[in-house]
């Protein structure tokens, strides 16, 4: 069973949601100087259970127009959060947990309190969560800044997702209250072979810095990845090379190995 889109629809999520189907998956993000990880990416699953592990690609985008992706938003947001919260009571380690945010989420008007309802009820540092966004949310780019103003008032951190993949200059983006930008992973397959991918790596790397962006690269699966952006100052990693997005006990125990860079 390839193509799971016949068991995809408004009736089904829903169904998932009330039947708790829905998993979130973490991976690392590397410290390029330390080597240590600093952070995890929470990544939804549905874990269904005629088709088994069900990607976000086969679901988000039903859940979007339909509308679910507000409660199943919701529900990673909380999620990742206690996960954050249970590693901290554990006394395990600090990492900063990031969040993908929908389109719809975030023009949600109600987007803010829910944050800060999830933020008190878990009792974490807002410190330890970042919002990853896309450039496709800027549409309404006033909203959006009132938005991401207040999360940030909140002590939360904004990650800019799928860095170059669209349009906009760093110029347009040199307002908007960010602390990070990704580099898309199309750009990191190639930078160690091709020439134009590899400048513009470098001159995205500069110019986030100027503007002081960190950078996070990600789609990092080879080592050689890993070097030339060393070699380039880029701040962090994430990507197979280090770990694919693993369910929360198996990330507990990629903490422990050392020596990844
Ligand atoms: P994204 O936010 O750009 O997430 C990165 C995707 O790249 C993930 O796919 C991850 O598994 C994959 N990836 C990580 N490292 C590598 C690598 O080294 N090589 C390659 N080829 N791929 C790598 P995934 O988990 O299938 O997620 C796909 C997209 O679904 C995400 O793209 C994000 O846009 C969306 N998504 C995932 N979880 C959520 C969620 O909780 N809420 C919302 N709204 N969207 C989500
Ligand atoms: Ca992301
Ligand atoms: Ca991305
Ligand atoms: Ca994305």
């Amino acid at each position: 069973m390839d193509d799971p889109s016949h068991l995809v629809n408004e009736h089904t999520i829903k169904q998932a949601l009330k039947s708790n189907e829905f998993r979130l998956y973490y991976q690392p993000k590397v410290d390029l100087t330390t080597g240590k990880i600093t952070g995890a990416e929470a990544l939804i699953r549905w874990e269904h259970p005629e088709y088994g592990l069900m990607p976000p690609g086969q679901f988000i985008p039903e859940a979007e127009s339909s509308g679910l992706i507000i409660p199943i938003g919701d529900w990673v947001l909380k999620t990742a959060c206690y996960q954050v919260r249970e590693w901290r009571e554990k006394g395990l380690f600090p990492i900063i947990m990031s969040v993908n945010l929908s389109v719809r989420q975030f023009y949600q008007p109600d987007l803010i309190d829910r944050v800060r309802d999830i933020l008190e009820e878990t009792g974490i540092d807002p410190g330890c969560l970042e919002m990853e966004i896309t450039e496709s949310m800027m549409m309404d780019i006033d909203v959006a800044n009132e938005v991401l103003r207040e999360l940030k008032a909140m002590g939360v951190q904004i990650s800019l997702d799928d860095f170059g993949k669209g349009y906009s200059s760093l110029h347009y983006l040199k307002n908007l209250p960010i602390d990070k930008i990704k580099i898309d992973q199309s750009f990191i397959q190639n930078c160690t072979q091709d020439n134009n991918d590899a400048t513009l790596v470098k001159t995205m790397i500069v110019m986030a810095h100027q503007l002081n962006f960190e950078v996070v690269a990600e789609g990092v699966e080879q080592k050689g990845h890993v070097a030339f952006l060393q070699r380039n100052l880029c701040n962090e990693a994430q990507g197979f090379l280090f770990s694919k997005p693993v369910p929360a006990q198996e990330f507990v125990r990629k903490m422990h190995i050392v020596d990844r860079v």
